[in-house]
């Protein structure tokens, strides 16, 4: 049996036979940083990522957080001892990456890292990355999780926000502070909304500027709470925080994938947005055929339901957990 391209080591993504870790959450001597969100972060010794990821990691991590860091531009192939590496878009958040690692054999192991097939307006659009075998994340691989096309959740969101502007009550809308945030801030700003960001949203906001993402009509929340006509963004982890319980009258919304499970599941919120950083479950099986993959191993979230699909369509798919076991044992 060809030995696989990918193993786990204590839990870790490590391709075969070289030094290099993926998305690697324990100090290691090498790893990709696929992108800046904590679960995928780690403090390295050298890490591979875009300028973008680097730039994100510091703010997150410490000036000194991510180690010697690599920079790595999309569809720029480069060597790292036996393996040649290139970079294609994920489409999650800024900087995001999918990568490609061709092993001495030929065998081109591809990892999608936390991909997002329609665009987000502030994120670099996702690529098809061809390869042998796809390491593909499954984070909505159930059928169920089907979401609405992007401007029709976008133009719910305005509606929501226009209501609650017109009872004269202050829309507080729910997104992740590092991509969401942005993408929805970005949706409203462009579009005349008067924004004001949680700091822990302001923070990640100039990082994006810096980098090129304008973000206009947004300023920071400060002590004395927004204005008659202000929407306020804020992380969902920061709902009851005193910058968002100071406003008195308000409405919320929760803006995740996880919103087509229902608005019930998120206490003191009224309403919920199916607005996703993440592809929804036909589009993860629409990429795994479109990447022309012999092999597909799901990993993250709904690996064994994705797989089974997968396998429906004719691939050859499994959760990586099972196989990678097996194979390195
Ligand atoms: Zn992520």
């Amino acid at each position: 049996m060809r030995r696989s391209p990918i193993e786990l080591v204590h839990g870790e993504l490590h391709v075969t036979g070289s030094g290099l870790f993926l998305d690697a959450r324990r100090r290691r001597a090498c790893a990709f940083v696929s992108h800046a969100h904590s679960d995928h972060l780690g403090r390295h010794d050298r890490t591979i990522a875009t300028a973008a990821t680097a730039a994100l990691a510091r703010h997150r991590l410490g000036e000194r957080g991510p180690g010697e860091v690599l920079p790595a531009a999309y569809r720029e192939p480069f060597g790292l001892g036996e393996l040649t590496l290139e970079l294609f878009p994920a489409g999650h958040v800024l900087g995001s990456a999918q990568l490609r690692a061709t092993n001495g054999a030929g065998v081109a192991l591809g990892y999608s890292g936390d991909l997002c097939l329609e665009p987000t307006g502030t994120a670099e659009p996702a690529e098809v990355m061809g390869c042998d075998v796809l390491l593909l994340e499954s984070t909505f691989g159930m059928p169920r999780y089907v979401f609405p096309p992007k401007e029709e959740v976008l133009e719910d969101v305005r509606g929501f926000v226009d209501d609650a502007l017109s009872d004269g009550v202050t829309p507080v809308l729910l997104g992740y502070a590092l991509g969401k945030a942005q993408e929805i801030l970005r949706h409203l700003g462009a579009r005349g909304y008067a924004c004001r960001a949680h700091p822990a949203v302001h923070a990640v906001n100039r990082v994006y500027e810096e980098l090129g993402v304008a973000l206009p009509n947004v300023r920071l929340l400060g002590p004395e709470g927004p204005a008659r006509d202000e929407v306020v963004v804020a992380p969902p982890h920061l709902a009851r925080s005193a910058a968002v319980h100071r406003i008195r009258r308000r409405r919320t919304a929760v803006l995740t994938g996880w919103a087509v499970d229902g608005a019930r599941h998120y206490r003191g919120v009224d309403a919920a947005f199916p607005l996703s950083d993440h592809a929804d479950f036909p589009s993860l099986v629409r990429y795994a055929k479109a990447t022309g993959a012999e092999r597909v191993l799901t990993l993250h979230g709904h690996a064994e339901p994705l797989a089974r699909a997968l396998r429906r369509e004719g691939l050859r798919a499994d959760p990586l957990e099972a196989t990678a076991q097996l194979e390195l044992l």
